[in-house]
């Protein structure tokens, strides 16, 4: 009887206490209750309609609705929605892991597919371990990373993860990890230009190689193409190269936390192909992967390093959702939709568009201080002073106030909730890879209105 009990259509339910608890600027209505979504488009359960311009948290590339991937879910769970990877081998499985390691190029011949970005991360960081044990370095643990940084929520990933509310708060129970300048391109200190200051960044990480002892240093992990930490930062190029040289000498894998900004949405399916003279040991992809359609997280690395962990014994990394059928269904149907579609190319040509529109809001606002990022994958800076780059105080709470304002006018742009005018502020744009040249124009007007409404009531 009670399985049969009908469940309350959604929308009829009363709304109350909010059932997951964010940090919200005072004032901040109830949030919507979500009733379909398609397309980049998504509709309340009061018909209100709302153009999704961050891809949910950077995560919906393909953007929702999509049939290929409904139809690829549905027939993976009707044949088996779950299949130990202890005891099967899944063509599912096996087919995601041929084709994305044709789409990522030599170098990352095997895949890893686990439930999300943080898991990824975690996974990587692990299985460099194990590489470096398997060469006979296992004096080589500490995973170098940028402050400031974001590589996920779990203990392991929250300690490489350059964000100090976090450190104070969770440091007890993680384990302290070296941490080196994130290579801004906004905020220069004085005496320094692009190029010498990105020398001098990658200087600071060889330096604390150095300082750690580099036999016992096994990883430094970045993101190529920034995330919510950094507001889209895209490194001088200068400071691409030095890296992968640093690494190189000290033998020190590189891992490229590609969680948001991989499998296409900077413009390039990976984010070193902008970069060559930079490619990763590792590539950790997740949220764009699965498209928000299924958790799904991946590793890629080198099919002759991962013999070497083979011949050890194996990879230990085996949770339950491991290689999960779905998963791998979802992430093979997102890929062939992103190839077959040729979003990556559009990804690039619609971020130019949106990029053109946004630097042109920059030069007119008063507000805008900084336009940054790679394709699709773009962030908007606010500052009180575009003279001296002097943010607005934390508690103008003005990325969130931005965020608020365009919600309010049905346009949803993806914004952080900690830290915020601690090292800046900004709001997340990136809007599904399938967007079109009149939608972007779309999201431009409605960017550039909630900016002269957010300035209006900053009191700029
Ligand atoms: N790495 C980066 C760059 C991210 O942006 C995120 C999520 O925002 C993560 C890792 C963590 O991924 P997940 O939330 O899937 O665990």
């Amino acid at each position: 009887d009670r399985i049969a009990e009908p469940t309350p259509a959604l929308g009829t339910l009363e709304r109350g206490e909010p059932i997951q608890v964010f940090a919200a600027p005072p004032g901040t209505p109830a949030k919507p209750r979500i009733a379909r979504a398609e397309g980049i488009y998504m509709w309340d359960t009061d018909g209100r309609r709302y153009v999704d311009a961050g891809s949910g948290p950077v995560a919906c590339n393909i953007g929702y609705g999509n049939r290929r991937v409904l139809a690829a879910l549905q027939t993976q769970a009707a044949a088996a929605a779950f299949a130990n990877p202890a005891s099967f081998e899944s063509a599912a499985n096996r087919l995601f892991a041929e084709r994305l390691a044709v789409a990522a190029g030599p170098g990352y011949e095997r895949v890893f597919v686990v439930s999300g970005g943080s898991e990824a991360n975690e996974a990587a960081i692990k299985l460099a371990r194990q590489m470096a044990v398997a060469r006979g370095e296992a004096a080589r643990w500490k995973v170098v990373s940028r402050q400031p940084s974001y590589h996920g929520g779990t203990l392991g990933a929250l300690s490489v993860t350059g964000d100090p509310t976090a450190h104070e708060l969770f440091g007890p129970l993680m384990k302290p990890m070296p941490k080196v300048p994130a290579p801004v391109t906004y905020r220069i200190p004085p005496g320094f230009d692009q190029e010498s200051w990105a020398e001098h960044c990658a200087e600071v990480l060889e330096r604390t190689i150095l300082d750690e002892g580099p036999e016992t240093v096994l990883a430094f992990i970045q993101e190529p193409v920034g995330g919510l930490a950094t507001g889209a930062l895209v490194p001088h190029a200068a400071y691409m190269r030095r890296v992968r040289e640093i690494c190189t000498r000290h033998g020190v894998m590189l891992i490229h936390d590609e969680v948001m900004s991989g499998g296409g949405r900077t413009g390039a399916f990976l984010s070193h192909e902008h970069w060559p003279d930079c490619r990763p040991d590792l590539v950790v992809l997740a949220k764009g992967a699965g498209a928000g359609y299924f958790p799904l997280g991946v590793v890629l690395a080198p099919r002759d390093r991962v013999a070497e962990v083979a011949s050890g014994g194996g990879f230990m990394h085996g949770h339950t959702a491991f290689g999960n059928p779905l998963a791998c269904a979802v992430g093979l149907a997102v890929l062939d939709e992103t190839l077959d579609n040729g979003l990556v190319g559009n990804a690039a040509e619609q971020g130019g568009r949106l990029r053109a529109r946004l630097d042109d809001l920059m030069a007119r606002s008063p507000i805008v201080g900084d336009v940054r990022g790679k394709g699709l994958l773009l962030a908007v800076e606010l500052v009180a002073d575009k003279a001296t780059k002097t943010p607005f105080p934390p508690s103008a709470v003005a990325g969130a106030t931005l965020a608020r304002v365009a919600m309010e006018q049905g346009l949803i742009l993806y914004q952080r909730r900690t830290n915020a005018g601690r090292d800046g502020d900004w709001v997340m744009v990136a809007p599904p890879l399938i967007a079109t040249a009149g939608e972007i124009d779309m999201i431009a007007d409605g960017i550039a209105s909630a900016v002269a409404e957010t300035a209006r009531r900053l009191g700029a």
